[in-house]
């Protein structure tokens, strides 16, 4: 049984600014795009203290969010998005995995949360 598959719906892309960058990952997704480091920086993050962070659009969601493409940087995403779902507090706490299900959809209710541990590790 999958313990998590994504259903696309971009509920993970809502919200102020929050996935945070790293100068590697900067370098990487400038080069996906085709752009220049400074531009990417400019264009698509801000910054807070000290950090990069991908801006959020006017509609709340992540600036390369599409509804109809999902993420439009998906094969160089940042390493947040990479592992949503599998949070070190989502695999350690039950709890908070019972939780995140309200959240995402694709983490699947029926699954137990071994399924979910066993999926991180492959
Ligand atoms: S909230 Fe979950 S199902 Fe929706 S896009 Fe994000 S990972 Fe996929
Ligand atoms: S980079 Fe992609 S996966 Fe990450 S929040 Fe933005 S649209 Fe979503």
């Amino acid at each position: 049984m999958k313990a998590f598959e994504c259903k696309k719906c971009g509920t993970c892309c809502y919200g102020e600014g929050g996935i945070l960058v790293d100068e590697r990952e900067t370098g990487v997704i400038a080069a996906f795009l085709n752009t220049s480091v400074e531009t990417f920086l400019k264009i698509h993050c801000e910054a807070r203290n000290g950090k990069r962070y991908v801006k959020s659009g006017a509609d709340g969601y992540c600036v390369f969010f599409n509804k109809d493409r999902g993420c439009l940087i998906h094969q160089v995403k940042p390493a947040p998005c990479r592992l949503w779902p599998f949070y070190p507090a989502l695999l350690k706490d039950p709890e908070s995995w019972r939780e995140a299900m309200n959240a995402c959809p694709g983490i699947n209710p029926d699954a137990s949360h071994e399924d979910f541990l066993k999926e991180a590790g492959e």
